[in-house]
């Protein structure tokens, strides 16, 4: 499946949350920590660390799942041009951040 990067294109960072709420609910899976704590009353419960990034000033990010763009926040940035869309193809090599 192909993946975006997105570039920042201004000089103000971004962080970019939301990714479960949006992404993980959209693909069915989750890719969030999950950290088994103890609750209040004694019991192991799940708690989510949801994925997120900060993107720097004038940084690219990715790549990522399209999914992304559902993002509203982020939709928004890309529509508004603050984040530029660029397509990678599956073979491209991974860059993580
Ligand atoms: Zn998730």
């Amino acid at each position: 499946m192909p993946k975006i990067l997105l570039q920042n294109t201004t000089a103000q960072p971004y962080e970019l949350d939301e990714y479960h709420q949006f992404v993980c609910s959209r693909r069915d899976e989750c890719k969030c920590t999950i950290e088994r704590v103890v609750g209040p009353n004694g019991k192991l419960v799940s708690k989510r660390h949801p994925k997120s990034w900060r993107l720097t000033a004038h940084g690219t990010i990715g790549p990522l799942d399209p999914e992304v763009l559902f993002v509203p926040y982020i939709a928004r940035l890309v529509k508004t041009g603050i984040l530029k869309r660029i397509d990678v193809a599956d073979e491209a090599p991974v860059k993580e951040n």
